[in-house]
């Protein structure tokens, strides 16, 4: 019981609000005391099939159903509550690619919103700005990775960083 709560204090990552459950996992693996590389292990420890892989790319068809959530929720010491609001609820649509990003929110906060995968998502309505979806910088148009390989936080093939991005972004 001991060694269970010790585990659940060193694997346990606070979600952020809004965050979306493919850069919540990204960076679940990159910290330091998750001994699990990828979804590829995660998947294969827990029994999940293709679940997380699915997951990483907002593949939401069939839904997360509660024993998915309770495994995860068991592994990494969250609250399937908290787990289940980085999904979308059943009745949103949503469109897995292109990757979105409003860059004036994340140069606030650097992590992908849910909310940006969403159809009926054109701009983001805090900064008056539609989204972007690929690199803005002149010649690039590198589309976005999946957000849980979002680890240097900007563009892979020219450099620039999302969050100065923004300037790019045109008002809604
Ligand atoms: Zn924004
Ligand atoms: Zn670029």
């Amino acid at each position: 019981m001991e060694n269970q709560a010790e585990q659940h204090f060193l694997l346990h990552l606070a979600p952020f609000e809004g965050e979306s459950i493919s850069h919540y996992l990204g960076r679940w693996f990159r910290k330091e005391t998750v001994n699990i590389s990828n979804s590829f292990s995660l998947a294969k420890k827990l029994r999940l099939g293709k679940t997380l892989y699915r997951w990483e790319r907002f593949y939401f068809n069939p839904p997360p159903d509660q024993e998915e959530l309770e495994k995860m929720s068991g592994l990494m010491g969250v609250e399937i509550e908290r787990l289940r609001a980085m999904f979308p609820s059943e009745a949103e649509p949503i469109k897995p690619t292109p990757i979105r990003m409003c860059a004036a929110c994340y140069a606030e906060a650097p992590y992908h919103r849910m909310a940006w995968q969403f159809k009926a998502m054109t701009g983001c309505e805090t900064h008056r700005l539609r989204l972007l979806s690929s690199c803005p910088s002149t010649g690039c148009n590198q589309p976005f990775p999946i957000p849980s390989q979002w680890i240097r936080g900007s563009c892979e093939h020219c450099g620039m960083k999302f969050s100065s991005m923004a300037k790019h972004q045109k008002p809604c």
